[in-house]
């Protein structure tokens, strides 16, 4: 904390104040998406601006060194400036860069990966020796991030909250950034083409049938969100009307609404693998389930208990490479799947598997990696913490008649000490990333290869740089976009050891 006084005369030195409008050449772009433009001597981070842009901003908050500025007025654009699709990109959450050229989303993307490895784990870009435990690695070992043909409508899962707006009018879409203000959008460019149907149907049902929103501050109302998972390989879709209660008014009505909205399309084909062009974009759904998820309590948490099937099935399966997933509505499950299918094999081929290895699969989820990794494997042990996605995992191995993998419910970090010895590990954790206990574990369980599947290069080189100190090497990088026009980045990882 800095001293009241302090901050005051810290205050007074900067030179750019509060509300201040400065007019700024952005300069870069920070992993956060910002522009980032100098003012005053101090960095300024501009929403929604990009590299090249000349802009004038308002200053909305001071820091010591920085400063955080709203976009005013674009005076001449940048280079990789582009028309963003989505009306409502600026205000939406979901998206923060979409104003940015897909070729320079994906650069910025790499840098980001390679800049938190070196910044955070201190990796040195020179082949030098192995012994003083500093990461290394030659510039060879980074591979172009692999981004996507088409970056549009690749997202397999949406959730519209659904509220009412001054007038009483139904409104359903997004959550304007940091907020539970609700965004009126029914077409989400990242979204399937069929949330369009889906949701006006939905909001039609309720203004003929008299069923209002659910309101977050009152606790009153019924319907607060409409959930889809689509299958993209597959062609099926589930949707998912959660509510504040148990039975709704006319549900009958509502299903044959959603059928006749979608008419059946072409039949469900469960034998077809996932192709690199099956977006959401060049794909038509059909509904093969629709269930009610009743969640009466105040909170965040969008999908309560309770569930009931009002048509169909509680479930939709997919498949990627040749593997098929069973889906419940609350399961965890990738949400760009053509890229996912990338992620997967790059995870695979980094294994190195030839039949007769143990392997780990840590943080597993419904177990996809590991029938990925058991179909060249002895053996695959998945460790995961939700018993629900376990269950998943195991009828997700029965499914495809794999039966060389075991999946164990709990915390990797309690569990990971007892598990056999293993040969090679995966490791895809949540965004904190790996325990100091696991990074323990797998250090001294010494396995020949490590792959690491990363949702936040942060922490992936903080854990990283761990894993060097204990002798190993990192001898591949490979970024894959998972979430086009958002600034995360998924990166696999492929260390082995020092010395063999
Ligand atoms: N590999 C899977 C899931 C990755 S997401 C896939 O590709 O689909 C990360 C998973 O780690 C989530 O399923 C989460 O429930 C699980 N998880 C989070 N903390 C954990 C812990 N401490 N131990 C084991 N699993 C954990």
């Amino acid at each position: 904390m800095i001293p009241q006084g302090k901050l005051r005369r810290i205050k007074r030195e900067a030179q750019v104040q509060k509300n201040e409008i400065t007019q700024l050449l952005i300069e870069d772009m920070s992993s956060e998406g910002f522009g980032v433009g100098h003012a005053g001597g101090m960095a300024v981070f501009v929403k929604d601006a990009v590299a090249g842009d000349l802009v004038r901003a308002r200053i909305v908050k001071v820091k010591k060194h920085y400063a955080y500025a709203r976009l005013e007025e674009l005076l001449s654009p940048g280079a990789d400036r582009v028309e963003p699709r989505c009306p409502c990109a600026r205000s939406c959450g979901g998206c923060q860069i979409q104003e940015l050229s897909y070729s320079a989303q994906l650069r910025l993307k790499e840098r980001k990966v390679r800049e938190n490895l070196i910044r955070i784990g201190g990796l040195k870009l020179d082949p030098g020796e192995d012994s003083d435990g500093t990461m290394r690695c030659e510039e060879a070992v980074f591979q172009p991030i692999i981004g996507m043909e088409d970056p549009w409508h690749y997202r397999n899962k949406a959730q519209f909250p659904v509220g009412a707006d001054r007038d009483g009018r139904i409104t359903a879409g997004f959550y304007a950034g940091r907020t539970h203000t609700i965004i009126d959008n029914h077409r989400c460019v990242i979204g399937i083409e069929e949330n369009q149907a889906v949701i006006e149907t939905v909001i039609s049902w309720m203004e003929q049938c008299g069923v209002r929103p659910y309101s977050e501050s009152g606790g009153d109302g019924t319907i607060r969100h409409v959930m889809t998972r689509a299958g993209f390989a597959t062609g099926e879709l589930m949707v998912v009307i959660v509510a504040a209660a148990r039975e709704l008014k006319e549900e009958q009505k509502l299903v044959s609404m959603l059928l006749a909205a979608l008419p059946d399309h072409a039949p469900s084909d469960r034998s077809r693998p996932c192709r690199g062009s099956d977006t959401g974009k060049n794909k038509r759904f059909r509904i093969t389930g629709i269930i009610l998820n009743t969640n009466p309590e105040k909170t965040n948490v969008i999908l309560g208990r309770e569930m009931r099937v009002l048509y169909g099935h509680d479930y939709i399966e997919d498949r990627i490479g040749n593997l098929t997933y069973r889906i419940a509505p609350g399961a965890f499950y990738q949400v760009n799947p053509v890229q996912t299918a990338v992620l997967y094999q790059t995870a695979l081929d980094y294994a190195g598997l030839t039949g007769k290895e143990t392997v780990w699969d840590l943080y597993c989820g419904t177990g996809t990696i590991s029938l990925f990794l058991a179909q060249r494997a002895k053996r695959v042990i998945g460790v995961e913490v939700i018993p629900e996605a376990v269950r998943n995992a195991r009828q997700n191995a029965e499914l495809n008649h794999i039966d060389n993998c075991e999946f164990i419910a709990g915390k990797a970090e309690d569990l990971a000490a007892d598990l056999p010895g293993a040969d090679v590990i995966v490791v895809d954790p949540p965004r904190k990333g790996l325990d100091r206990v696991v990074i323990d574990v797998i250090l001294r369980a010494c396995p020949v290869r490590i792959v690491y599947v990363s949702c936040d290069s942060a922490t992936l080189a903080r854990d990283l740089a761990l894993l060097t100190q204990g002798g190993y090497r990192i001898r591949k990088v490979q970024p894959v976009d998972q979430f086009c026009h958002s600034v995360h980045v998924e990166t696999v990882v492929l260390m082995s050891k020092v010395k063999e």
